[in-house]
């Protein structure tokens, strides 16, 4: 017996290369109002990034959870063909690792926002979530990543980045206190 609904699935089925998602409409209106201007799903890069910064030579995709493996609430495996999705979320996974890195040998940044710090339980405010995007931007870090609140526990396994969550908080405060004349 299926413990994915037939709704379930046809809704994640739906969902599969759809650009335009909740999420990513909400950061993207976010980040509109700070004024940040990006160019959208860049297909003359590697895995058509969602957001394209070419001022800053970054990259941001925007994950959903559930196909990208992210580990957190949002990202179950079904219970039933378990090996057919866990294969087909491997292979996800394999293609996000190749894409960031081959443009990070072109010499851009990457960052990662995954849906949950957007949608759901442990979500922000979209403005929070632009608010890091912004500071990464403005940064030097070389890879960035924003993901859904996760209180009193660890951060989620993230394959993907080495970067921690409380640095990019680090950052995002350092930014808050920023503001008076630059040294130089
Ligand atoms: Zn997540």
């Amino acid at each position: 017996m299926d413990i994915v609904s037939k709704e379930t699935r046809s809704r994640i089925m739906a969902r599969v290369g759809q650009k335009d998602t909740g999420p990513e409409i909400l950061l993207r209106s976010a980040l509109h109002r700070t004024g940040l201007r990006y160019r959208l799903h860049d297909r003359t890069l590697p895995g058509s990034p969602d957001l394209v910064f070419p001022r800053f030579r970054s990259a941001v995709f925007i994950h959903g959870c559930y196909w990208h493996s992210h580990g957190c609430h949002r990202s179950t495996v079904p219970k039933s063909r378990r090996e057919f999705w866990e294969e087909k979320f491997r292979a996800n996974r394999r293609r996000d690792a190749r894409d960031a890195a081959l443009l990070r040998e072109r010499g851009w940044r990457v960052m990662i926002v995954w849906e949950c710090a957007l949608i759901g339980k442990h979500a922000s405010e979209p403005k929070n979530v632009a608010e890091r995007v912004r500071v990464w931007l403005a940064g030097v870090e070389e890879r960035g990543e924003v993901s859904g609140h996760l209180p009193g526990t660890s951060a989620p396994k993230a394959p993907e980045s080495r970067l921690s969550r409380r640095e990019t908080d680090t950052a995002v405060h350092a930014a808050g206190a920023r503001g008076g004349p630059g040294s130089g």
